[in-house]
């Protein structure tokens, strides 16, 4: 007989019918008559409920039904007895695929840690919490493609090995294939990158932006979404080593395009997992975090805060709250400086513009005081940044200048510079964390919650 998705079966469209589920055991109780066994099959946060007749099944076979265990099971659809649920379904025959011993099933019993559940992570898809997280990550993920692909934008590849180490946004991975006890040295003993694989040192992008903007010059509007990199030793509740990053780049688009795009993207995405991830949702908001749902709602239904870096330093010199880290214009604002404006302040998102020169990136574009870039970060509760852009530095002379400035090699980003010698235009883009909007969105607290197999310092296993 096919299988039905649990999913399918309790929209009671089965009732009545025989049908064959196939899934993992979440728990079975029972009395001297009676099983019920709650099997889940990841179609949906929800298990169905199969009830065994004792005298109809074989002992042996029960025995090994036990929480972990793999089933197939066929029976009937009827509506429920219980509570909780609209159909149940009454066994007629069951095999079971793969036992899961109950002395050594690390999941046995239920309200294990999420640090305990790290250590585990090949198993923890199999618990309710990493269920819900996991389906809302792909959710966003077609969230993301939905929304570029409605507006007419195109998701171009940006390679994740790359020749160019000038990228600036942090510290990179170096890639090869020389030996490392003994590499291949030149006359001045130096590393002999000429017979690495690719003829030089290489390392993981940190970013496609670069050649995302190459990209836009021709197709108009663009987007990239694949992983990036960074060596930075930060071990943080909102970094990874290895994460992924959405960066639309568009031609055309300035400043308030580039916020609005991105105020736009994030509403969506939020809207859609309240739209598309009810159940998963509501389990999170009662099992970890009571107001997640209202803080879902209030963004969709607010406007973000736009404001220059400038008045927020202002605001919070003047605010008496004595940080970690003193500010003053200049500096770099550290993540409770952006959640108290976020989450004391003006309690709502918030975009801040006009950054000073000399904490951004060589290609945002200069403004005419002479001290500051176009750059915008938003800022979001319990998160801090969540995405960092600009409108980009189109100006040849200018753009040459400033890497200059910041000893950047102009020989290493010829590639970048012809954009602006050929047919140069005003654009904008930016960077959205994707494992900070699934953050911000399952209201989990760590960033190791919301990706399979996170990669930290000290730590890639599995
Ligand atoms: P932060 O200041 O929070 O370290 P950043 O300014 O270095 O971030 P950008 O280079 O602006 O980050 O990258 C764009 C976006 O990518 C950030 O707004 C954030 O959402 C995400 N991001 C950056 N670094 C990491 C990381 N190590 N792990 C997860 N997400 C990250
Ligand atoms: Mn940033």
């Amino acid at each position: 007989m096919q299988r039905t998705k649990v999913v399918d079966v309790l929209t009671g469209q089965d009732k009545g019918k025989e049908i064959c589920v196939k899934g993992w055991v979440r728990t079975k109780r029972g009395n001297k008559n009676v099983a019920f066994i709650a099997l889940n099959d990841g179609s949906s946060f929800h298990s169905v409920q199969l009830v065994a007749d004792l005298a109809k099944f074989d002992e042996d076979t029960l025995r090994k039904v036990t929480t972990g265990a793999c089933i197939s099971a066929t029976g009937l659809v009827v509506e429920s007895q219980g509570s909780g649920q609209s159909v149940e379904m009454q066994m007629t025959s069951i095999e079971v695929l793969g036992e899961a011993d109950a002395e050594t099933y690390p999941l046995q019993k239920k309200g294990h840690s999420l640090e305990f559940l790290r250590e585990i992570a090949h198993l923890r898809f199999r618990t309710n919490t990493f269920g819900a997280v996991f389906r809302i990550r792909h959710a966003m993920a077609f969230g993301i493609h939905k929304f570029f692909n409605d507006r007419g934008f195109f998701y171009i590849h940006s390679p994740i090995i790359t020749g160019s180490d000038a990228e600036g946004a942090g510290a990179m991975f170096r890639v090869t294939t020389l030996d490392p006890v003994n590499p291949p040295k030149t006359e001045t003993g130096t590393v002999d990158f000429k017979e690495d694989f690719f003829g030089g040192p290489t390392n993981l992008t940190v970013s496609g932006q670069l050649e995302a903007e190459l990209a836009a010059m021709a197709l108009g509007q663009v987007y990239t979404f694949g992983p990036t990199f960074r060596a930075e030793n930060s071990n943080t509740s909102r970094h990874l080593a290895e994460f992924w990053m959405i960066e639309p780049e568009v031609a055309f688009n300035e400043i308030k395009e580039n916020m609005d795009l991105a105020e736009d993207l994030l509403q969506y995405l939020v809207q859609y997992a309240l739209d598309n991830c009810k159940d998963d949702l509501e389990f999170l908001n009662q099992q970890y975090d009571k107001e997640l749902l209202d803080r879902l709602r209030f963004v969709v239904a607010n406007k973000f805060e736009r404001l220059n870096y400038g008045e927020a330093v202002e605001i919070l010199k003047g605010s008496g709250v004595k940080f970690e880290f003193p500010v003053d214009w200049g500096t770099d604002l550290s993540s409770e400086h952006e959640r108290w404006l976020v989450e004391k302040h003006f309690q709502k998102p918030v975009i801040l513009t006009n950054y000073p020169k000399e904490i951004k990136a060589f290609y945002m574009k200069q403004n005419d005081d002479g001290k500051t870039v176009r750059a915008m970060d938003v800022l979001f509760p319990g998160i801090g940044e969540i995405i960092g852009g600009s409108q980009r530095e189109e100006n040849y002379d200018k753009l040459l200048n400033r890497m200059h400035e910041m000893h950047i090699p102009e020989e290493e980003l010829y590639w970048y510079l012809d954009t602006r010698k050929f047919g140069t235009c005003p654009h904008a883009g930016f960077g959205l964390g994707f494992e900070r909007l699934i953050l911000f969105v399952t209201g989990m607290a760590n960033i190791r919650d919301v990706i399979p197999f996170p990669r930290t310092p000290q730590n890639a296993a599995f």
